[in-house]
């Protein structure tokens, strides 16, 4: 019998080719029907006490398999089965008649509304709630948990979407690939795959079909899959993959292209073990470093004395190489307590950013002093950038106090529409411009990148906004002056190209990126990288840009 070949698409994470055995994610449990008690509330509560125990128990037991920081999360969750409080609302429910399931269901929803009611970090622990439920009510009926499944051999993942439980624990060794029916290219699951090496195609709705035991091939960088891959495919696929693998070894040393032209290849940090990886990583300097990250716990501004010394252990990590520290980017997806204002009804679109801060100018200030005073200390050569600039006007405030207090290279981040337009009159009153496409895109779309609904808009393939990253390419051109990328799409390695074709001088990712992106920059000279760019400019969506650049590619290379 032969089996035919079928081609399916999704966006696609990463670059590599895997091929392997399907094994499907139990999909989630439909919400339990409100049925009455048969069996009366003394054996319901029973039921619903035995699951909730068993839960936690489960938790910890995985928790304690995987170590680390998997641990804690696991840990944490298993506390929100064990929770005294959580019982009691259950007994109540099944003292009205209502089932185990059922009363489960609603004491966790019902935990869930507090903590989304209490805003900010709690609000986002609410999504883990109804993961741990599923868990509890998948134990009282009997039915196989939601879950990554267990296998001692390797296999490519299948789901709708990977709940925080799911993906802490993921074994690189055993999920080779992960395709998934829902989510965008900045879901939770994209980001974990892109911060892994893992390839990846997300929002592939005809992975639906797939069963355990399928065999298919995964191209992140086409964004396909295949379905009963042929033989002559599969030894194409693999030779595809060993080339990039030499490739990326051979790519060592600072970002070049195949004609010599420099690209500064720079790493994004915010914790630690983000500066760690990027030292590991060659980068040739910090060309993000997330500031607000080190105080997202915090209930009050912290001092210039705590600052700084938050500073300069960055910069000691980088004599002689450039470090660009992003003042505080509070409000919307980052919250900060001190900074940002609570209520707003659109936060994305309120005060965030260089808002928050210029209405905050005592924090701003802080903030320059401490970065300028560990500066001044270290052999990093230190800029500062401001985030959520609209306007030259805002531009023009910002370098004015950078250098006010001493700091002599200040910048502003393109990250809405307004300035990549005005990028000519931005880059007339700043040093330079870092283009952040995670939120340029979303702006640029019209769509909430935390969203899941509309996370296939939240593509930076998206010609609207590369014409977009075009006008900033332009004026850099025109001043001189450096302009840079340092969202997501920068650790992309073909859009890396483009992003170079379109007029950039340099790129800042995600430090597991570096080695990927080194060994593309490297094939190709900047006159190539430009008629790729000018493919990608002329497509009608995100999908038909990447599939021109690609289909160039594997006809010119
Ligand atoms: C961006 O928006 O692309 C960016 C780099 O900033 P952040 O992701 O921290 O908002
Ligand atoms: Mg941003």
């Amino acid at each position: 019998m032969t089996v035919t070949e079928r081609t399916l698409t999704g966006t696609g994470v990463g670059r590599g080719i895997v091929v392997g055995d399907v094994r499907r994610m139990p999909d989630p449990l439909p919400e339990p029907a409100h049925t009455p008690s048969t069996i009366g509330p003394d054996a319901e509560l029973a039921r619903a006490h035995a699951a909730l125990q068993a839960t936690a128990h489960d938790l910890r037991d995985r928790g304690a398999r995987a170590g680390g920081i998997a641990q804690e999360v696991l840990n944490a969750l298993a506390l929100m089965a064990d929770d005294p409080m959580l019982l009691d609302d259950v007994k109540s429910r099944v003292d009205r008649g209502i089932t185990a399931e059922r009363s489960v269901f609603e004491a966790f929803a019902s935990f869930a509304q507090v903590l989304e009611s209490s805003g900010g970090y709690m609000a986002e622990r609410a999504g883990d709630l109804g993961d741990v439920a599923n868990r509890v009510i998948a134990h009282i009926l009997g039915v196989s948990a939601p879950g990554v499944p267990e296998s001692d051999t390797p296999f490519i993942l299948v789901a709708r979407d990977l709940a925080p439980a799911d993906t802490a624990l993921l074994d690189f060794d055993i999920v080779r690939a992960l395709v998934t029916t829902d989510g965008g290219p900045t879901s939770h699951t994209a980001i974990l795959a892109r911060e892994k090496g893992l390839p990846a195609i997300v929002g592939a709705k005809d992975a639906e079909v797939l069963v355990d035991g399928d065999v298919i091939l995964v191209d992140a960088a086409e964004g396909q899959l295949v379905v009963n891959p042929s033989a002559a495919r599969i030894d194409a696929a693999r030779a595809e993959s060993e080339a990039r693998r030499v490739s990326r070894e051979n790519a060592s040393g600072p970002g070049q292209m195949a004609d010599g032209h420099k690209v500064a290849l720079l790493a994004n940090v915010g914790s630690p073990k983000s500066v760690d990886a990027a030292v590991a990583a060659l980068a040739e300097g910090v060309g993000l470093f997330r500031t607000e990250f080190l105080f997202l716990d915090a209930e009050t501004a912290p001092t210039i004395e705590t600052q700084q010394a938050e500073y300069a252990a960055v910069f000691e990590r980088f004599p002689g190489q450039k470090v660009v520290v992003r003042v505080l980017d509070a409000g919307a997806d980052k919250p900060l307590p001190f900074l940002t204002d609570q209520g707003e009804a659109n936060p994305a679109l309120g005060r965030r950013g260089i808002r928050a801060l210029f209405a905050h100018e005592d924090i701003l200030r802080d903030q320059l002093t401490a970065i300028a005073n560990a500066a001044r200390k270290s052999k990093a050569d230190v800029w500062v950038m401001a985030p959520m600039i609209s306007t030259a006007d805002e531009t023009a405030e910002f370098v004015g106090l950078c250098h006010e207090l001493g700091l002599t290279k200040a910048g502003a981040m393109v990250e809405t529409p307004s300035s990549a337009i005005l990028a000519d009159h931005i880059l007339a009153e700043a040093d330079f411009v870092s283009i952040g496409t995670n939120d340029l895109t979303q702006y640029t779309v019209a769509a909430d990148r935390l969203l899941g609904t509309v996370a296939n808009l939240q593509d930076p393939w998206n010609p609207a906004v590369l014409r977009l990253i075009r006008e900033v390419g332009k004026a850099g051109h025109a001043t001189g002056k450096p302009v840079g990328v340092c969202g997501e799409a920068a650790a992309d390695p073909m859009l890396a190209v483009v992003l170079i074709g379109l007029g950039m001088t340099s790129l800042s990712m995600s430090p597991i990126a570096l080695a990927d992106v080194r060994a593309e920059l490297s094939r190709f000279t900047l006159g190539e990288a430009r008629e790729l760019a000018e493919r990608a400019l002329s497509a009608r969506n995100a999908v038909d840009a990447k599939r021109a650049v690609s289909t160039a590619l594997s006809i010119t290379h």
